[in-house]
């Protein structure tokens, strides 16, 4: 295995100049064309089987190993964000409007370092490597469910992937054996009123009223219809009703989103909303339409498999720390990889080292410290191996 991370150690310098290359061209979910192609070419170089516009603009490529053995599987994704860049660096954005501000340029050059170096041991692997890198993680309905659709799972035994988190301190690892991220859904309501004169109130249905109440009996939702003990959220986060200063609303718009760290707190906001419009608008007899439509699911890791690679990142050079991380609210549709096959989802911290505090992902002045790359590298890399020894 020193072998594996003397490879890693050469290969920083250009791990460092791929991140630096993507962050200078990055591109916008579901229009990842360039990147895509320079991941596919890198691939081809090394003599991997690579599959192109795989549920869109996905590619997935294939490193056989010389012996028999499980599949493993290690993800990546590529697409940036509508965000225009105020770091100052030379290899800032130089697409108008557009940044890598979540840290997929990191993962992707993180994924390409582990492709080659995990070539030169080809002669030794037990198994095959999929490399997948999965186009718009942004924007739902997001790569990975199209990718999954279009086959990149087929015949993969095991999933490992790893965000690069700004905001945790280099050198620090986060983990959870179960639910780490939220599924995030959409909720748009409408409430039809009925408008009027602003003086004659008692012959319309205020809609802007209604969808007021609407709005504050949502809140009984997560405080009186989900146990305290699960975590759930609902933002009203558009309210949309406007007319002259004298007329009274014929129709107001909600439109929000709701979180749930199980599916079972999901489906039943889902039914919850709808009665919370339901019996608001019965009060005053006017009428709704309601429509509810779900994004990613919650990303749930398996235990034996996230227990697993945290026993790998101990030994990593670079891995000061490994920590339980809180499940985070935000959702991550790596999710749907999780649903299809056993494996595990990870934070890297990437705090840049000089700094007091980091900006937060999709900040236009967000930024890692390239180190992370490295340590992701190796354990992603090293995972793979030793998955491969362990299943042979
Ligand atoms: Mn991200």
């Amino acid at each position: 295995m020193e072998k594996l991370f003397s490879h890693l150690d050469t290969l920083y310098g250009e791990i460092v100049e791929i991140r630096r290359h993507l962050h200078k061209h990055p591109e916008l979910s579901f229009e990842e064309v360039e990147t895509a192609k320079y991941i596919a070419e890198y691939h081809r170089k090394l003599g991997h089987k690579v599959r192109e516009q795989i549920g869109g603009n996905g590619v997935v490529a294939t490193l056989e190993g010389d012996l028999k053995g499980p599949t493993v599987a290690l993800r990546a994704d590529f697409d940036a964000l509508p965000i225009t860049e105020e770091n100052d660096f030379d290899f800032k954005s130089v697409h108008e409007g557009v940044m890598h501000a979540c840290g997929h340029d990191g993962h992707t050059a993180t994924l390409l370092g582990v492709a080659k170096a995990l070539n030169k041991l080809k002669s030794e692997l037990k198994g095959n490597i999929v490399f997948i890198h999965q186009h718009a993680e942004e924007l739902p309905p997001g790569g990975a469910k199209a990718m999954i659709e279009d086959g990149c799972l087929d015949g993969v035994d095991v999933i490992f992937g790893t965000h690069l988190q700004a905001q945790v301190p280099l050198h620090e690892i986060q983990y959870r054996p179960d639910a780490l991220q939220a599924s995030a859904d959409r909720f748009e309501i409408t409430i039809q009123g009925k408008g009027g004169h602003g003086a004659v109130p008692e012959e319309t249905k205020d809609s802007i009223l209604i969808a007021s109440q609407v709005v504050t009996n949502l809140q009984q939702i997560v405080s009186r219809r989900v146990s305290p003990l699960d975590a759930a959220v609902i933002s009203v986060c558009s309210f949309d009703a406007r007319g002259p200063y004298n007329v009274i609303a014929d129709t107001a718009t909600l439109i929000g989103t709701s979180r749930a760290l199980n599916e079972e707190v999901r489906t039943k906001i889902e039914e919850e909303i709808e009665q919370v419009v339901k019996g608001t608008c019965l009060l005053s007899n006017a009428s709704y339409e309601y429509n509810y439509t779900r994004g990613y699911p919650v990303t749930v890791n398996h235990k034996e498999e996230a227990e697993f690679v945290m026993e790998i990142a101990k030994d990593v050079p670079g891995v000061e720390e490994i920590k339980i991380t809180e499940p985070f609210m935000g959702a991550e549709d790596y999710s749907y990889y999780l649903q299809k096959v056993k494996g595990t989802y990870f934070f890297t911290g990437a705090r840049p080292r000089d700094a007091t505090e980091a900006y937060p992902h999709h900040h236009p002045k967000f930024d890692i410290d390239e180190e992370a790359l490295l340590i992701a590298a190796k354990i992603l890399s090293k995972s793979a191996v030793e998955y491969m020894n362990r299943h042979s």
